[in-house]
């Protein structure tokens, strides 16, 4: 059976202070549900999250990494250094990303081919805006990222990723798709997967929701059968909160 996922993605928040202390709160939760749980620091404060959660279950996960081994690339971080500090799982092509920093279709397959080369575990996101949904095109435009990054992968790769559908218009708006409309994508995600790889492979990948997931909807959205668990941004950088998320399952 695939996994449940909830992984808390900080963005750009909380320095080094902020990180130990929100890891300490953290650790002070008490987890009752089944469902892996991760968090994003910033690339500064991986190394120090993941030594303070080396006794822990919480896995310490990446924002974005760059495609290229290594070499003339100032500023940027490849999955090799990720890996050397044991990072065993990246997110790739954030809406963010993708918005303000010129990432494509055809970039974010560079750095899924290269994090998977590394052994590293993608959780790879993608969605519509809100003018795709406004014309109807949504399942268009979701088919098209996920067709264009990844579909020149053989299917043994799929055992090391995990989807993460986040709709642009619910990141950070406090507006979330209705549960149902998240299940009605989540399905169209699943059945284009098994629409090229077969149905026992779309079976296995893990779907996460993500945008303005908090304590009181995550429940309902959770309880929808092909959404696997969620990318949580906003509701992430209060331990409280994360857990009533987390719980949620
Ligand atoms: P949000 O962000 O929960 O603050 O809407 C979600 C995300 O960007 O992953």
């Amino acid at each position: 059976m695939r996994k449940n996922i909830v992984a808390g993605n900080w963005k750009m928040n909380n320095d080094l202070p902020q990180t130990e202390a929100l890891i300490t709160d953290l650790k002070n939760q008490n987890q009752t549900s089944h469902a892996e749980v991760m968090i994003a620091p910033s690339f500064t404060n991986l190394w120090h999250a993941f030594e303070a959660l080396r006794q822990n279950t919480i896995e310490v996960v990446a924002q974005n990494m760059h495609f290229a081994e290594k070499g003339a690339y100032t500023g940027e971080v490849s999955a090799s250094m990720l890996k050397s500090i044991g990072v065993k799982t990246v997110i790739l092509g954030h809406s963010e990303r993708r918005a303000y920093f010129n990432e494509t279709d055809a970039s974010l397959a560079k750095k899924v081919d290269a994090a998977l080369a590394n052994g590293l575990r993608v959780i790879f996101c993608f969605g519509e805006e809100l003018s795709d949904r406004k014309s109807g095109n949504e399942e268009g435009v979701v088919g098209g990222q996920i067709q264009n990054a990844l579909f020149h992968l053989g299917a043994d790769a799929f055992k090391n990723i995990v989807l993460a559908y986040e709709p642009v218009w619910a990141i950070g708006t406090g507006e979330t798709a209705s549960p149902e409309q998240a299940q009605d994508m989540h399905a169209f995600i699943r059945k284009t997967l098994a629409d090229k790889y077969g149905a026992n492979i779309a079976d296995e990948v893990s779907i996460l929701y993500g945008g303005s997931v908090k304590p009181n909807n995550a429940k309902e959205i959770f309880s929808k059968p092909d959404v696997d668990g969620g990318l949580i941004g906003g509701a992430s950088l209060n331990a409280e909160d994360f857990f009533a998320i987390v719980n949620a399952f």
